[in-house]
């Protein structure tokens, strides 16, 4: 199939060549080539920041209604033709057709909350000691600079590219070279027709040089980066002296807590959706299982069935709930957790097996708490369950993480799991679900090691991608002893 975006990069002039040369986008279940894009360098990024300064003072001095059009149309479009996504997503990022439609959708959803967004009041009238008008008012940064990660290519650009424009920036995005159509190319596609003015995105798909040459560029106020916890401290040191503004979203390593009196069939259910969701590699996965003693036995008896019954498969057959692991390095890390885990003690109750890139869903019991699959971020589909005998016990291995991105509580009693928040250092908390949810309205961010926290979601975005300036107006000059 002929692209819009054969061979380019996109930026001033539309798709274009990059000066990187082309990269073939290979599809993770079978290998094969799904498509050539352009390879950004450093010239084609000082270029596009170039572009960017010049474009985004006329961007933002627009009526809000017309950039509030240009994303209320793109939402439009990828509403009408969700398939412009969702059938790049699922051979490129290796997305079943469930996780790519639901993806699809939040894509949809942030257009149109950004939409929104551009017509929201942005400061607040302050009260004064003298006689005079006194605002707080967000004002755009000017460049955004946004980094992605391949799991969920296309929601982690639009969650930053989106509130970014319709808030009066420009960005530049580099998408993770594994996923620059979806991440990238096809965003811009559906901005561009929808009429967003030239200058205001660029995608630059290239590798982690250029995304530190982006963090490290002088007229690129703030950075969004959304990817591991090691990258997300390298940007967060290269950043530092350079006094960005800086908002990491980062790895997880995800506590899905059953209480005694929570109903085990919907418990293993919320779980296995959990943990093996688009393969384990979601931040918000489920990382660690905590169950009762006396229910760990039956508990595990049921997610292990479950995992033994999911299709995994080239997820351009929708016969597949699963797709492959995204690449063989990734994969060689997830068996390898795995096989220590088993090594440390744990019981391997179902999975722990793959071939080519497909891993099957795993299901380990009686997890040590000091081995790997416990206490690290696996990005696999893997369950690792550990047995609690109280409650204080339980969240205290909740809070033992190093990350606090997302937690889940399973009960009969809601508002007992409501208090037990209360002691729970995570970014969200949610009760009777499992861990993996996202909404364009809601704030996301994690605690800990999984982030600077609470960085995006609608009105939450105005902080993240504007800077607060006092402005104060009276009638007459103030007069002076001097
Ligand atoms: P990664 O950190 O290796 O790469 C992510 C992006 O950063 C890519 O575009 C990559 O090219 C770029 N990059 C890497 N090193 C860089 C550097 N030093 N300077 C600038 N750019 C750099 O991430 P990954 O391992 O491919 O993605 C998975 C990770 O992302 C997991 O840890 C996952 O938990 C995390 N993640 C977090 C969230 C969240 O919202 N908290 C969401 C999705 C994924």
């Amino acid at each position: 199939m002929t692209t819009i975006w054969e061979n380019s990069i996109f930026g001033s002039g539309g798709f274009v060549a990059g000066r990187g040369g082309v990269l073939e986008v290979t599809a993770p279940a079978t290998g094969a080539t799904i498509g050539t894009v352009g390879i950004a360098d450093t010239v084609d990024l000082d270029a596009a920041v170039a572009a960017a300064k010049e474009a985004q003072p006329a961007w933002a001095a627009l009526p809000y209604t017309e950039r509030a059009a240009v994303l209320a149309k793109a939402a439009a479009l990828l509403q009408e033709a969700p398939e412009r996504l969702t059938d790049w997503l699922v051979p490129e990022s290796g997305s079943g057709f469930g996780k790519a439609s639901f993806e699809t959708a939040l894509v949809t959803s942030e257009l149109a909350e950004s939409a929104g967004l551009a017509s929201q009041p942005y400061g607040q009238l302050l009260r004064s000691m003298k006689p005079r008008l006194s605002v707080g008012r967000y004002v755009p940064v000017g460049i955004v600079g946004v980094i992605s990660p391949f799991n969920f290519p296309a929601i982690l650009s639009t969650r930053s590219v989106a509130p970014a424009l319709a808030l009066g920036n420009a960005v530049i995005l580099k998408p993770d070279p594994r996923t620059p159509i979806a991440g990238g190319l096809i965003l811009a596609e559906i901005l561009a027709e929808a009429g967003l003015p030239d200058g205001l995105l660029h995608v630059l798909p290239a590798g982690a040089e250029v995304g530190a040459a982006l963090v490290a560029h002088p007229d690129v106020p703030c950075i969004s980066f959304t990817g591991s916890t090691a990258a997300g401290r390298k940007i967060g040191e290269a950043a530092a002296p350079l006094l960005k503004k800086v908002h990491l979203e980062l790895g997880g390593n995800n506590a899905l807590l059953v209480l005694p009196d929570a109903d085990l069939d919907a418990a293993a259910s919320a779980g296995a959706w959990g943990s093996f969701l688009h393969q384990g590699q979601i931040c918000m996965t489920t990382g660690r299982h905590l169950v009762p003693r006396a229910l760990v036995g039956e508990y595990t008896a049921k997610l292990a069935e479950i995992a033994e019954r999911i299709t995994v498969g080239d997820p351009t057959d929708p016969a597949n709930a699963l797709g492959p692991i995204i690449d063989s390095g990734q994969l060689a890390k997830v068996d390898q957790i795995v096989q220590a885990t088993v090594s440390a003690g744990a019981e391997l109750r179902a999975g722990g097996t793959y071939e080519d890139l497909f891993y099957r869903p795993t299901v380990l019991a009686e997890v040590p708490r000091d081995s790997p699959a416990f206490s690290q971020e696996i990005f696999g589909p893997v369950a690792p369950i550990t047995a609690y005998d109280t409650i204080d016990e339980a969240i205290e291995i909740i809070n033992s993480s190093e990350y606090g991105l997302s937690v889940s509580i399973l009960t009969g009693d809601p508002f007992r799991a409501f208090e037990l928040a209360d002691r729970i250092v995570s970014g969200a908390v949610h009760i009777n679900d499992q861990t993996v949810d996202d909404e364009a309205v809601a704030p996301f961010g994690g605690a800990k090691a999984s982030g600077t926290g609470g960085h995006f979601g609608t009105s939450v975005n105005l902080s993240t991608f504007c800077d607060l300036q006092w402005i104060t107006v009276q009638s007459d000059i103030a007069r002076y002893p001097f």
